[in-house]
Formats: structure tokens, C-alpha cells, sequence
């Protein structure tokens, strides 16, 4: 599998996922329809940009997965899906009648394939309702990534704002419970502020410096910090690390809290954090 990011808007990602096999390709997440079109251009052309490996790949984009109804993941839908003839929008099926073409309304647990990858949809609720991640595995397993919206950033969480602390906690932990090697591409780069938010709450954390580190080199190299691991989230991630003492001294959550209630105190304290 070729996975390639095309960075849209302020901050966020879409990504050209391609079967080499078959250079049969799903989007992720049509933000906006100018850099997703020249994204795919590139990657059907062999012309050299941003885009660049992608050019000797090929692709045959034949789908749109949706992570989330929020404009700044599916602005793109339509056009992107009219220019290219594309059928198939894919999203929860809750998000019906709020997520522009959805033709495809998934459940959670539903299996297809994209060429000879199989993917697994996973219904991760609480920043919207009908949030999912995409999991892409190759058959025999050895490679694995999750797409996973708004839901999980590099080192962060999304704002809660269709659901409620205990269901991003659920939400997380199925994300958590992924083999460790899996790669995490999520929609925003969010990274370097999450890392220092991470930094703040739990300072002895060097696995959170080391990954900080990493982030500021390829920023200035003009890279995207994406992907990161499930691995380096459960190293890193302050809201898969609820149950850390330092993070609940730092923030003063009972040692007694539910992870749940803690999760909702780490994420207020980062709705302030600067
Ligand atoms: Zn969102
Ligand atoms: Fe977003």
C-alpha cells in the first residue's frame, strides 16, 4: 500500500491511499477539491511535486472515505467526486443527510476492500457522532494504518463536541487496542502544540520530548509529522495516558477519577492551554 498525504486548507490532511496492485485508490477525507485533484493528478501523471513518489505509483482513484460531516474533511466531496467519476462516498450512517454525497453509510465493524487491501471500519464517536476510522491492512498482515479524522491526532485528541468524555474515551481505546505498529494518519497537523501540551502535563515523559524533537526537524524541513504509531501514542498521548499519575497531579485529577472523568479534565485543560 502507498499511503500519500495532500495537505489542504490551514492544517489539514487528505490522503491518496493506493493498492499497488491494482493502483486502485480511495481518498480520505476531500477537504477541498483544488490540492485533492492535483494530488491525484500527479499521482496518475508521474509529474514530480509535493506529491512526488506518488508519480511512479499510479493511481485509479474509485472512492471517497469521509472520516467526519465537518466541512474542513468533506468541502471537497462533490466536486472532487464529479471531476473524477467517482460513485462511491463512503461515512457513518448517521452522517446521512449532513455529509455531501454519502453513498456508502457504514456501521461499525464493516469489512471491504480497496484492490487487494482489506479495510475494517471502526465507528469512533464523541468529536461527532458518526466519526470513523478507516483501518487498511495488507492480506497477510505485516503493514496496517488507521485514517482517524478528528478523532485521534499525533500526541492529541479532538475537541468533544458531539459526544461526551466517557465515549472519547471509548472511541480512543478502540484505537488504542490496534496492533502497535499500525500507523496513525490523522486530519490535522496538530502535532508540535499537542506535543507541547503533552510536555506540560506530564514533564518526565521523555518519550514525549523525543517525539517533540522529531516533529520540530521535520516541520522545518516543510514535512508532514504524519504518521506517527499507535506505539508512539500510547507513549505520548496525554488522552490515552489518563491513568498517568504525573498527568493527574500536574492537573490536579483525583487519583481516584475515572478514566473517563479524567479524560474530560485533560481535554478542558487543553481547550485553554497556550
Ligand atoms: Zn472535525
Ligand atoms: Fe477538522
Amino acid at each position: 500500500m502507498k499511503i500519500i498525504p495532500i495537505p489542504c486548507l490551514a492544517d489539514n490532511y487528505a490522503y491518496l491511499v493506493i493498492c499497488r496492485e491494482t493502483k486502485e485508490a480511495a481518498i480520505v477525507d476531500a477537504s477541498e477539491a483544488g490540492p485533492v485533484l492535483a494530488g491525484v493528478e500527479a499521482a496518475r501523471a508521474g509529474s514530480v511535486r509535493d506529491v512526488s513518489a506518488a508519480g511512479r505509483e499510479g493511481a485509479r482513484p474509485i472512492a471517497i472515505w469521509s472520516t467526519h460531516h465537518h466541512w474542513d474533511h468533506v468541502g471537497g466531496n462533490e466536486e472532487v467526486a464529479k471531476a473524477l467519476a467517482i460513485e462511491r462516498v463512503l461515512g457513518h450512517a448517521s452522517d446521512d443527510g449532513r455529509l455531501p454525497g454519502l453513498t456508502d453509510k457504514l456501521a461499525d465493524g464493516d469489512t471491504f476492500k480497496l484492490g487487494t487491501l482489506e479495510v475494517e471500519v471502526r465507528h469512533i464517536p464523541a468529536h461527532t457522532l458518526g466519526a470513523v476510522a478507516y483501518i487498511v491492512r495488507r492480506p497477510g498482515g505485516g503493514e496496517a494504518a488507521v485514517f482517524t479524522g478528528d478523532t485521534m491526532f499525533v500526541a492529541g485528541c479532538g475537541r468533544i463536541f458531539e459526544g461526551d468524555p466517557a465515549m472519547m474515551h471509548a472511541s480512543l481505546s478502540k484505537l488504542a487496542s490496534l496492533d502497535p505498529a499500525t500507523k496513525v494518519y490523522c486530519g490535522h497537523e496538530y502535532t508540535e502544540a499537542n506535543l507541547r501540551f503533552a510536555a506540560h502535563v506530564e514533564p518526565s515523559n521523555a518519550n514525549v520530548r523525543a517525539l517533540a524533537a522529531k516533529a520540530r526537524t521535520t516541520r522545518e524541513a516543510g514535512q508532514p509529522t504524519v504518521p506517527s504509531t499507535i506505539a508512539d501514542e500510547l507513549a505520548c498521548n496525554p488522552f490515552l495516558r489518563v491513568d498517568s499519575p504525573e498527568i493527574r497531579a500536574t492537573l490536579g485529577i483525583p487519583a481516584g477519577a475515572s478514566d473517563a472523568d479524567a479524560l474530560g479534565a485533560i481535554r478542558e485543560a487543553k481547550n485553554t492551554f497556550r
